[in-house]
């Protein structure tokens, strides 16, 4: 189909997708044409991620629509944010069971608030009717040899992970909506997860590995693990848990949601201890919280202790959709 035709399907990204941003000057194709057409700026190597939300899957039936929108872009960003890239495109496929307006528009609202924070254009995608899904595609930049990958991690290494964890997995135990302020917390960090693209950048000169928290940090660790062929120990009282989280379940709690919750979308990098004075300074310039949680060894495995040094038992692994 051809932008030229006046299809409610045409009339659908018209009035919700196309022409809701300014065009970069390096996008000479934009939204409308059979393939956008852009300039990826000399130097720079692309990075490329998808990933689908689906209804029921992903997010909860009462999901508000602008969350949707949101997380749907925030998840994609949070990848790049992970290589250590800055995030220029995205494209969009969606799956709608009906064209219900006043969803489009909460939906587009939460997706564009995002992508206007992180000066990031949309360029294309695909509008289908089927059971409510939607698939990103994120385009980023690195300079060559730059992007961080989960395979760098040595031996020795510190272990670091951003901001607060278990808030997104905790606000998934909760009724449908908020009833307190605390509980409002974990709900804003559920559906409105902010992807750390500064700090990634900001981490790439320093981390051997890193990855996005998605699945729970002991699972996506462990990704760093296997792929780096080394173990770890973490020290489970210094997981780093918010206010609001401690409010609203038990430590015991608390500790397991922030171990095997997911949804966090936080970064989790490892480093060599050399780096530590580099990495404080970098913290104090850019604001980053940012928590020590243990360090890596030659024997393969996760390994969890308690503050007393005690060994705690790994109750569960992260999300997987086929396990
Ligand atoms: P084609 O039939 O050639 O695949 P489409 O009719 O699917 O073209 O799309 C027309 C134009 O609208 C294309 O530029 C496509 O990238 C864009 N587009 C379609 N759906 C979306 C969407 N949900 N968000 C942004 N752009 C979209
Ligand atoms: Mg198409």
């Amino acid at each position: 189909m051809g932008m030229d035709t006046p299809s409610p399907e045409f009339r659908l990204i018209q009035d919700y997708f196309a022409d809701r941003q300014a065009i970069p000057a390096t996008l000479s194709v934009p939204i409308g044409d059979d393939a956008a057409v852009l300039d990826w700026a000399g130097e720079r190597q692309l990075v490329v991620c998808t990933d689908t939300l689906n209804a029921g899957i992903h997010f909860p039936d009462h999901a508000p629509a602008s969350a949707i929108g949101w997380k749907a872009l925030a998840v994609n960003l949070s990848d790049l944010a992970a290589m250590g890239a800055e995030a220029r495109y995205f494209t969009l496929a969606l799956s709608l069971p009906t064209a219900d307006k006043d969803w489009l528009r909460e939906f587009s609202t939460g997706l564009f608030s995002l992508a206007n924070e992180h000066g990031v254009t949309l360029i294309g995608g695909d509008t289908t009717r089927g059971p409510l899904s939607i698939t990103i595609t994120a385009l980023g930049a690195v300079s060559p040899g730059t992007a961080v990958g989960r395979d760098g991690a040595g031996p020795g290494d510190l272990i670091y992970v951003s901001g607060t964890l278990g808030d997104a997995a905790a606000a998934l135990t909760l009724g449908a909506a908020p009833v307190d302020e605390h509980q409002q917390v974990l709900f804003e960090r559920l559906y409105r997860p902010r992807p750390r693209l500064a700090w990634g950048q900001a981490l790439a000169p320093l981390a051997s590995a890193m990855i996005d928290i998605s699945d729970g940090l002991a699972a996506d660790l462990g990704h760093i693990l296997a792929r780096s062929g080394v173990g770890a120990t973490v020290d489970v009282d210094r997981l780093p848990l918010s206010p609001a989280l401690q409010a609203v379940v038990e430590p015991a709690a608390a500790r397991r949601l922030a171990l095997n919750g997911g949804d966090d979308y936080e970064l989790c990098w490892t480093m060599p201890s050399a780096a530590a004075p580099a990495l404080q300074q970098l913290a104090r310039d850019s604001g980053m919280i940012m928590t020590e949680i243990g360090h890596t060894e030659p024997t393969p495995g996760l390994r969890l202790i308690d503050r007393t040094g005690q060994s705690i038992a790994i109750e569960q692994q992260g999300w997987d959709h086929f396990a």
